[in-house]
């Protein structure tokens, strides 16, 4: 998955983007504002598919309003891997939605979750006991839980940044 790179800078409040930029030219672009006019302005990733990074171009009015959603023809229907700038993707489960964090491809998932580890471990932890509970609201309330912090936790890996396994071992309660 790749995001937009590309920035549209619009008058605050206003609906129309004055400009697009690239994230370089955005500061530079600011640096230059005389600094009490830098208030005056705010700026959103321009739409780009979430799973290969092209430009999108929508209609007025027909842009998703969430980020997630943002696909090119080609990837409609696709899902990205969770981690940034991985190209794999996979369909969208025909039952749920378009999502950027639902999947981490077999490379990722080998690498930021390897087998045996107490990440693995504890993700195995939630299916056996949805095999015999059954995956009840309070469940799969956990499960996204530790998902989501999985995910943030190999996003901040791959950037290099510190891992957030303390807040794994919080939720899990080891
Ligand atoms: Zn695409
Ligand atoms: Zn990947």
């Amino acid at each position: 998955m790749m995001l937009g790179t590309r920035w549209e800078v619009r008058r605050r409040g206003e609906e129309r983007f004055i400009s697009v930029l690239q994230w370089e030219s955005l500061t530079t672009w600011l640096e230059d504002l005389p600094e009490d006019q830098r208030d005056e302005y705010e700026w959103d990733l321009a739409p780009a598919c979430r799973c290969c990074g092209e430009e999108l171009i929508y209609a007025e009015g027909e842009r998703p309003s969430s980020r997630q959603h943002w696909r090119c023809e080609r990837h409609k229907g696709r899902n990205p891997c969770a981690i940034d700038d991985c190209t794999k993707t996979h369909a969208a489960p025909t039952s749920g939605e378009l999502a950027d964090h639902d999947w981490m491809c077999p490379v990722h998932w080998r690498r930021y979750v390897p087998p045996h580890s107490a990440r693995r471990r504890a993700y195995h932890a939630f299916w056996r006991k949805a095999q015999k509970e059954g995956w009840h609201p309070d469940l799969r309330r956990r499960f996204w839980r530790f998902w989501e912090a999985l995910v943030r936790s190999a996003r901040a890996k791959h950037s290099a940044g510190g891992v957030d396994m303390a807040e794994i071992n919080r939720i899990m309660g080891w």
